[in-house]
């Protein structure tokens, strides 16, 4: 049996420990800071990432997977780092350091330190659900609350997309429709109610948002999108847009905009029993025009009438699209980029088709041949 203060000391002696100007000299490290919450928002080292000693074993292999990464752990006075830097040994981890003096004498010595910005108590309590995720935690929900996100449309997929972007405290949403709510769109469209029926879309929704969530910030376009205002209503700086545009001349206007200022798109679509969803992110992965460089040929053009659709069938669509831009704007897992979700709500099949860049894309190609705006006429079959 050994006391406290032995164990620490054998402890000591099994581990790498580095003073701050050793481990500041290592090439790449992370930097894990290993204390307990309230001591990391009274301030910490700059670039650390928070993982308390509780959890260290737990969520390392998220936050480094490479066993060969140099790490460097602190505490406040070098002794709870000392411990999970064993524990780190243990689990093959091997450039582990725990950074001599801690927290503690880093202070007072005068070195740089981070005041986190941090969540209040309500806003804590209202996202706890998210803080619990080591994905996302406090960082991420910050960055959800800091994130613009510009909903084309407040129809079938912008309705589930734009409460589910505003409960989970998405920090500005912008909604471009130019519609009133009638009778036949309640079948679907859940921003909407009975009470907004013939009030614009765009303020029957921010209704809804408003009473879903005061930290959202809703700025409403009641206009239709064309070439005359899609740089003003872009020039308020979003980060994402959520395409629930349900016509192509909206989405070749919103696809050539992205490309041209760098905005990723979650594009989806619905017909009758079918869905699709795709993320088109300018560079990295195949753009609309990739796909369809032109539209169709008038006989070729889908209907202009309204098609059914299963009720239900836009929810679905339109919360995939949500689940992809709360990952663009908490940074984090695989975006549907280059990759085509098709859903059939008939036999509940998802299929994955893969789609790749065209390097003869008149926009986001070598040689591209569109430059500027086009407005298409929107043509119909029938
Ligand atoms: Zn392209």
């Amino acid at each position: 049996m050994s006391t406290y203060r032995e164990l620490l000391q054998r402890t000591k002696n099994e581990i790498s420990e580095v003073d701050a100007t050793e481990a500041k000299g290592l090439d790449d490290a992370l930097w894990i800071d290993v204390r307990e919450q309230d001591e990391w928002q009274e301030g910490h080292l700059p670039g650390a990432i928070h993982i308390p000693r509780g959890y260290l074993e737990s969520r390392i292999e998220a936050a480094a997977p490479d066993r060969a990464q140099q790490i460097v752990l602190y505490c406040a006075a070098a002794n709870r780092s000392a411990f999970a830097a064993k524990s780190l040994v243990e689990l093959g981890y091997e450039n582990v350091h725990s950074l001599a003096g801690g927290f503690t004498d880093w202070k007072r010595n005068g070195l740089e330190i981070v005041m986190p910005r941090t969540l209040s108590p309500e806003k804590r309590t209202r996202y706890s659900r998210h803080l619990l995720i080591p994905e996302i935690g406090e960082e991420g929900q910050l960055k959800l609350l800091d994130a613009k996100i510009l909903l084309i449309g407040a129809g079938g997929l912008g309705s589930p997309a734009s409460l589910y972007l505003a409960a989970a405290g998405i920090g500005t949403l912008g909604i471009v429709d130019a519609d009133i709510v009638d009778e036949t769109n309640l079948q679907r469209q859940i921003a909407h109610s009975l009470d907004t029926l013939g009030t614009p879309k765009v303020d029957s929704a921010k209704r809804s948002i408003e009473a879903l969530n005061p930290d959202v910030n809703v700025i409403t376009y009641r206009e239709r999108l064309t070439s005359e205002n899609i740089d003003r209503i872009l020039d308020d700086g979003w980060d994402i847009i959520v395409d629930g545009a349900d016509n192509f001349p909206t989405r070749y206007l919103v696809n050539d905009a992205s490309v041209w200022r760098g905005i990723p798109v979650v594009h989806g679509s619905i017909y009758r029993f079918e869905g699709q969803v795709t993320v088109f992110k300018p560079h990295e992965g195949p753009c609309y025009r990739c796909l369809y460089p032109s539209p169709p040929p008038p006989e070729l053009a889908p209907s202009c009438s309204e098609g059914g659709v299963l009720g239900v069938l836009p929810g679905i669509v339109g919360t995939l699209q949500t689940n992809e831009a709360l990952k663009l704007a908490a940074e984090i897992g695989d975006p549907l980029v280059g990759r085509l979700l098709l859903f059939d709500a008939l036999t509940t099949d998802f299929t994955e088709v893969k789609i790749r860049r065209n390097p003869d894309c008149p926009v986001c190609g070598e040689h591209p041949t569109v430059t500027e705006y086009i407005d298409y006429v929107e043509f119909c079959t029938r």
